[in-house]
């Protein structure tokens, strides 16, 4: 395991934008880290930039502690997993898996040998004889991570690795990817655009919008204390709901203020509650399973609520939605960045 450390750096494409506006992260020996953030944000562009697959033309990539901004991506110690796995259609799973071995000037029945060993772990060892059309998506995805792990790199980079597979089979790799990162012990940088694949998988989540870094903390961190309003409502399904702080009925504070309050810290009452609380008209309802999500228009906008079932609402039922402040998140309403509520002074 290495560690990765990215300092300033700058990308522009050719005769395009810039890409990455001077991105700095300082990952650790053996960490899980996710880069998450919109299409588009400079996520691949960073990966590759890592990976050696691209240069930037400013500032400084470090890898186990050395300068690696020219390093060729066969020297950086790397193995990386795209989407489409690109496995070899004529080759067997255990050439697949040795695929790269021979390259680097391995025997043949010493590849052999770490093909059988990395598909025990991968529990693919039934599969060795068998071509990449005769096995399941899933399967084939970790033929693919296998071929990653048969080069025992210390760096694992993987660009949406699960985004080709149907729900179930994300969530059970999911859990395997996690698995392997604990038996492996290597370090991993992983990029998606899945908020809940970033919350599941990582040690610290990379957040990132239009070629910036905007947070980089534990999963629990970003969402109960996000830096800003972009950050909040990218994290966390179903997504926060914001207000305009002034628009609550008891809202004595200052005034710029927006409140953030996720679904599950908003309540359902039939009678007006005597917490601060708006009027509600349900426009639609949807069951969960345990509970239920309730889209409600309200006097300062639409708001989306979980309830328990139980509590429940029909179609245009008139109801209160109540708040609880003490739990909700405060805003500037001018440039989106959090505000600390006692820092700011508020009273009630
Ligand atoms: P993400 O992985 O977050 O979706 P990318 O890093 O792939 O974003 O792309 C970031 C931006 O760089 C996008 O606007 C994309 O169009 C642009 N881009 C990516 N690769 C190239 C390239 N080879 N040439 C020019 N522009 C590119």
């Amino acid at each position: 395991m290495s560690s990765i450390s990215l300092r300033e750096v700058r990308k522009a494409y050719v005769n395009g934008p810039q890409v990455l506006h001077g991105v700095s992260l300082d990952i650790q020996p053996g960490e899980f880290v996710v880069i998450v953030g919109p299409s588009g944000c400079g996520k691949s562009t960073l990966l590759r930039l890592i990976a050696g697959l691209d240069k930037c033309e400013d500032g400084t990539i470090e890898i186990g502690g050395k300068r690696a901004n020219d390093l060729p991506p066969q020297d950086r110690d790397i193995a990386m997993i795209f989407q489409n796995y690109a496995l070899y259609p004529h080759m067997t799973v255990r050439e697949n898996i040795a695929f790269g071995l021979e390259l680097r000037g391995m025997k043949k029945s010493e590849r052999n040998g770490r093909a059988q060993s990395v598909a025990k772990t991968l529990q693919l060892d039934a599969y060795l004889d068998r071509k990449p059309a005769a096995l399941s998506g899933g399967q084939r995805q970790r033929v693919a991570m296998g071929r990653a792990m048969a080069r025992d790199a210390s760096i694992f980079l993987m660009d949406e690795p699960l985004s080709n597979l149907d729900n179930s089979l994300r969530i059970s790799m999911r859990t395997e990817i996690k698995e392997l990162h604990r038996q492996l012990g290597a370090t991993i940088v992983y990029v998606t655009h899945d908020q809940t694949e970033a919350l599941s998988l990582a040690d610290r989540i990379a957040v990132m919008k239009d070629g910036h870094l905007l947070q980089f903390d534990r999963p629990d961190v970003i969402y109960d204390r996000p830096v800003n309003r972009f950050v909040a409502s990218f994290l966390g399904s179903p997504p926060m709901n914001f207000v305009a702080a002034d628009k609550i009925p008891s809202w004595v504070g200052e005034g710029g203020l927006t409140v953030g309050l996720r679904p599950d810290l908003l309540t359902v009452h039939n009678e007006k509650p005597l917490q601060a609380a708006l009027p509600a008209r349900v426009i639609l309802s949807e069951m969960t399973g345990s509970d239920m999500l309730l889209h409600c228009e309200t006097p300062a906008g639409r708001l989306t609520v979980i309830t328990p079932r139980k509590v429940l609402g029909k179609n245009a039922e008139q109801l209160w939605i109540g708040f609880d402040l003490d739990r909700a998140l405060f805003f500037d309403s001018h440039s989106g960045n959090r505000v600390d509520l006692l820092a700011s002074g508020r009273a009630g």
